[in-house]
């Protein structure tokens, strides 16, 4: 008897996918035993940063906007460091500096709250900002994939449109798939021709309708209106979240290397990585290669 087995995985290997499962087990082990003693250490550098004295401020209030008085030893100058740059003065443009002693709050508000366990609580739980805003975290996608689609839903992704809204300079903002659209994530994941082909397999694939998807939003809510339920709707959830990471590295490659990507290879891929990440990594993922083609998933 013949056996199918995928034959284009372009990055990841079953063995690959075993060890990351053991490790990862491994790794928590390790992590629930160091959790109390990294709590510890969280402490003591908290009450070292409060008792060093003579540390130089890098941000000054003056009239009530904040200055920034940087020192570097080399200054930011490439692309990627002038971006960085930019998100942290964007993000610090909400702060509020005060005459008082600084402090360590945990979010939630409430001094010495703060443990790592609490902080996983946040990243898995209902505290998590993309959670209350609606986006769910796939449960058997890598964690890459699920912080690459929450980016996007947060619109936090260096696409060009978004890089000259930070006023860095580049050529244009013209999307280099199909060169005549703006480049925002919307175009990248949703609009374009490529993506729009690369949906079009993937709803057949996945038998559902090919749905109305315009923004982020709508690919993130796309297994709630597509008329499938239980084991199904989670495989199909994870499914458009590796296809619209998928999408991202295909744009990258033609960025950045000028690879220009194909749909039949891409959506290839995407059922590959699907199926291996779906097998290994979640406990009720029992599916062969032939039932995942047929997503035959239940
Ligand atoms: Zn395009």
């Amino acid at each position: 008897m013949a056996e199918i087995v995928p034959v284009d995985v372009a990055e990841t290997t079953v063995s690959d996918v075993e060890s990351e499962v053991n490790n990862a087990e491994a790794k928590v082990d390790v992590e629930v035993e160091k959790e109390s003693e990294a709590e510890k250490v969280v402490a003591d550098e908290t009450q070292q940063v409060h008792e060093k004295e003579g540390e130089v401020d890098r941000l000054s209030a003056h009239n009530q906007s904040l200055g920034f008085l940087w020192e570097w030893n080399r200054a930011p100058s490439i692309p990627m460091e002038l971006d960085e740059r930019q998100r942290l003065e964007l993000f610090l443009q909400s702060v509020s500096l005060e005459d008082n002693n600084d402090g360590w709050v945990w979010f939630n508000g409430r001094e010495n709250d703060f443990s790592v366990a609490s902080v996983k609580r946040w990243m898995r739980g209902s505290n998590n900002e993309a959670v209350t805003f609606g986006f769910k975290w796939s449960k058997w996608v890598p964690t890459k994939c699920n912080i690459f689609m929450w980016r996007a839903y947060l619109d936090r992704l260096p696409t060009k449109t978004a890089l000259i809204k930070r006023r860095i300079m580049i050529e244009n903002n013209i999307c280099d798939w199909c060169e005549s659209n703006e480049e925002t994530i919307e175009h990248i994941l949703t609009g374009c021709a490529f993506s729009m082909g690369v949906w079009t397999a993937i709803t057949t694939w996945c038998k559902v309708p090919r749905s109305f998807v315009i923004h982020v939003k709508d690919l993130v809510e796309m297994q709630d209106y597509s008329g499938v339920s239980g084991n199904k709707k989670e495989v199909l959830h994870g499914v458009i979240i590796i296809t619209c990471w998928r999408l991202w590295r295909a744009r990258n490659d033609k960025v950045f290397s000028n690879k220009m990507p194909n749909v039949t290879d891409l959506v290839a891929d995407i059922k590959s990585l699907g199926f291996l990440w779906y097998k290994y990594r979640f406990k009720q993922g029992i599916v062969d290669w032939d039932g995942w083609i047929s997503f035959d998933v239940m």
